[in-house]
This record gives C-alpha cells, sequence and structure tokens, in this order.
C-alpha cells in the first residue's frame, strides 16, 4: 500500500496545493514543543496495534450483522464493551427503520390473456388475493380519475410524472382493490412504493411491453378480470443502533480548548450472508483501536468515535444521528474521517472520497499525514456510497478512506477474516491517526 499513489496525480497536486499553508505549522512551535509533540506522536503511532484490530475484526465477523436482528445487538454490544474498557462510557443510540420482506410468490392471471407474464413486486408492497376487472386508469393522476368509478378494480397504471405511491393511494382511494404498474421505457427497474403506508393494496409491476398489450388487451375485452396474487410480503418497524464514545477536550489549559469535534467513523453492520469481515468490521475495529490510543493524549477539540448501524440498508444510522444533531453542534463538527473497507487484502490501495470530489480539511489532512508518513499524499476522487454522505450533506468536511478497486469478496460469504491485511490496517489507522492529532493537538502546542 505504501509509495503505490500514481493513478490521480492530479487530484494530489490541486489537494498539495491547498495544504501547503497547513504543512508549515510545525515552524510556529519552539523547538522544545516540537520535540514533545514529536516524540508524542510517535509514541501514539507506535502504539497502534494491528493485532489488536485484527482480532476485533475476527470477534465481530464469525457472523453476518444485519441491522435490527439479534446479530447486530451483539456486535454492538461488542463494540460498548470494548469502547468502556478503554475508559469511555460509550451510548448506544437507538433508531427504528421499515424492515420489508419481499413477497415469494406473486401471481398474475387475466382473463384471455395468452402472453406469458413475468410480474416483479415493488418494495412495500403489501401481501393479499384479489380478483376484479381491470381498468386503464392512465398515469393515475387525480384529474385522470375524477370520473372513474374503481370500486372493486384493479387499476392498470402507467409510470411516470408522480411516483409509483402517489398513484397507488389516488387509486386505492377510488376504490380499487389491487395495482398493476407497468413501465414507461424499455427494460426492468426495481419499483418501490417508497415506505409503508396502511392505505396500500396488493400490486405488481410489469415492463412497458407487457402493459401496452394489456391495454391492448382490455380494449378488445372491456370486462375483462385479473387475479392477483402476492404472499409472504411483510413491512415491520425494526430497531438498529448507533454506537458513540466521545472524548472531551482534555488539555491542561482550558482557554486552549476549542468548540470543534471531530468524527471518526465506520459502520458495524453487515449485508445478508456476509460476515463483513472487511466490509465493515475493518472500519470498526479501527474506530476502537483510535479510540484506545487517543485516551490517554490531551486533545483541545472534542473526539467522537461512532459505528453506524443500517449503512448497508441506506446510511440509516448515519443519516439518523446527522438529524438529530442541533444546528450548534453540526456547525461545530469540523471534520467526518469515515472508515469503510479499509483492511482486505485483495484490495487496490488507498483512496480518500468526497462527495464533490472537490478536497476539504479531511482530504488535507490525510494527505499531509500520509506524506509524512508515506512520502506521498494518499489520492482523492469522488465517491458517495457511505456514511459521510449525511455529513457532506450537512455541510461537513467530510471524506470516505477506502481501498480502491474493492475485494472480489464484496458482500460475499467470503468476506472473512483471512482476508485481512494487517499491513493495510496498520498503514490506513497510521494515516487517520496522524491527522486526526494533527487537528486535534495542533494549537495546544503553537505560541
Ligand atoms: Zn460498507
Amino acid at each position: 500500500m505504501k509509495n503505490t499513489i500514481i493513478k490521480f496525480a492530479i487530484a494530489a497536486i490541486l489537494g498539495l496545493s491547498v495544504i501547503a499553508p497547513i504543512a508549515t505549522f510545525a515552524t510556529h512551535y519552539t523547538s522544545k514543543q516540537e520535540e514533545v509533540e514529536a516524540k508524542i506522536e510517535t509514541k501514539i503511532l507506535q502504539s497502534l496495534n494491528a493485532d489488536s484490530m485484527y482480532n476485533n475484526i475476527k470477534s465481530l465477523a464469525k457472523t453476518p450483522r444485519v441491522a435490527g436482528t439479534q446479530q447486530e445487538d451483539a456486535a454492538v454490544a461488542f463494540i460498548k464493551k470494548q469502547f468502556d474498557s478503554y475508559g469511555y462510557k460509550a451510548k448506544v443510540q437507538a433508531f427504528t427503520f421499515n424492515d420489508y420482506t419481499a413477497p415469494h410468490t406473486i401471481g398474475l392471471e387475466v382473463e384471455r390473456f395468452s402472453v406469458k407474464l413475468d410480474p416483479q413486486a415493488l418494495e412495500y408492497s403489501v401481501s393479499g388475493k384479489v380478483t376484479g376487472e381491470v381498468i386503464d386508469a392512465g398515469l393515475g393522476q387525480k384529474k385522470d380519475l375524477e370520473q372513474m368509478d374503481l370500486t372493486g378494480k384493479i387499476a392498470l397504471l402507467q409510470r411516470g410524472v408522480i411516483s409509483f405511491k402517489e398513484k397507488m393511494l389516488n387509486v386505492a382511494a377510488k376504490g380499487a382493490i389491487g395495482v398493476i404498474f407497468f413501465n414507461n421505457e424499455p427494460g426492468n427497474i426495481m419499483g418501490s412504493l417508497g415506505e409503508p403506508h396502511e392505505g396500500f393494496v396488493p400490486s405488481v409491476l410489469l415492463t412497458q411491453t407487457e402493459g401496452e398489450t394489456m391495454i391492448s388487451h382490455i380494449k378488445k375485452y372491456p370486462r375483462a378480470v385479473a387475479s392477483l396474487k402476492i404472499e409472504g410480503a411483510k413491512s415491520e418497524k425494526n430497531t438498529s443502533h448507533n454506537v458513540i464514545a466521545t472524548k472531551k477536550p482534555n488539555v491542561s489549559q482550558k482557554a486552549k480548548e476549542t468548540h470543534d469535534i471531530v468524527v471518526i467513523s465506520a459502520h458495524h453492520d453487515s449485508v445478508a450472508g456476509a460476515p463483513g469481515a472487511n466490509d465493515d468490521a475493518s472500519g470498526t475495529a479501527m474506530t476502537l483501536e483510535l479510540a484506545r490510543v487517543m485516551k490517554a493524549i490531551p486533545t483541545h477539540t472534542e473526539i467522537r468515535f461512532i459505528t453506524f448501524g443500517a449503512e448497508e440498508l441506506g446510511l440509516l444510522g448515519s443519516t439518523h444521528y446527522v438529524e438529530q444533531l442541533s444546528k450548534g453542534e453540526i456547525s461545530r463538527i469540523v471534520a467526518n474521517f469515515n472508515l469503510d473497507m479499509v483492511g482486505s487484502k485483495d484490495a487496490g490501495d488507498l483512496i480518500l472520497q468526497t462527495v464533490d470530489n472537490k478536497p476539504n480539511l479531511v482530504t488535507e489532512l490525510a494527505q499531509e499525514a500520509s506524506t509524512d508518513l508515506n512520502g506521498e499524499p494518499t489520492p482523492y476522487n469522488q465517491g458517495e456510497n457511505s456514511d459521510h454522505v449525511p455529513f457532506a450533506k450537512a455541510g461537513i468536511p467530510a471524506a470516505l478512506f477506502i481501498h480502491n478497486p474493492a475485494e472480489p469478496w464484496y458482500h460475499k460469504p467470503e468476506d472473512s477474516i483471512d482476508k485481512i491485511s494487517k499491513e493495510k490496517l496498520q498503514d490506513v489507522s497510521e494515516i487517520v491517526t496522524l491527522a486526526v492529532m494533527n487537528q486535534t493537538r495542533r494549537e495546544y502546542y503553537a505560541k
């Protein structure tokens, strides 16, 4: 991993030009302070323990840790226990989410219709079995339906203009007992009704061709009856958790404290069927290790170490976390270092990703640290597939640390402990630790 940075030279140069002013910070120190600081830095970096990260990954990655399951609960308890053993009083923050089980059976039959159909389920579709006349209800806008009575009927609805959910609720309000949606362009889509709703009736999604053929069919046979069957679909409220360990400023001179907050984060949940050693027990273990080594050292800035739940279901834990922050807290958070997939033997080199593809405080600090440690700045590019996104959207400088390209075991049962590289864990943790120390200690030693 070290010394392997060429690909994103342009971004790196841009980043470098931005970090130049920061890189001169050492000149603000007196030589004595500089010496002390250098010693502390070296000591902290040396105390980072790849074996301890590896062992924590091993403990976490015994099973998949899907959000809202007992396995996630066990991971949350383990993480809290580790934080607390380092001297923190970690908080467990619960949040609810909609857990949807897709149907195991989807059936659609239409009288005298001989074309073979391949109906698809929409996310949040409800189970049920209904039989009724098929009616072409157009786009399902309120104005399309004014003159229609859909009582006991199955509405045939084209995709477009308004959401599937709005269409569904509009026809259900007119008495429809089932819905057949069809695409408005060639190809398949993953349809979603957006969220569970008690006003939903059973529904399926057809392709554009299937839908248009169906329209011709009901023109020919206006009273054609359809049977629609959805079995096994289930929407439930479920609960996932974030784990938060906070290190308050602890410099001896109160006046040196900043009001800033730095957040170091990862996600502890995994996808179903994958033990998620790299995704993201690696980032979780690294967050724990940083919390461990940073505990004793004086910092003038608050540091929050957080592992999020339900990242794999759509960044739910981090979204909840950022949403519940006060405006004041959001303005105090100056950086989010997000660690997701930071230890695979079989992935490429370390890269930073920002939502806007621009440098920010996090990339600058990380490039400064990687230059100090490895002689080259870690490059960055654009990416928005992890928990740094809600922070960035709230205006907080945020970046993802990840190896690129990803390993072939991504989201697979093979994402297990034997694929983890202690060297990569060591390398990334050194870069992040040095970057965080520079941000949370630097002024303390300034004149
Ligand atoms: Zn991940």
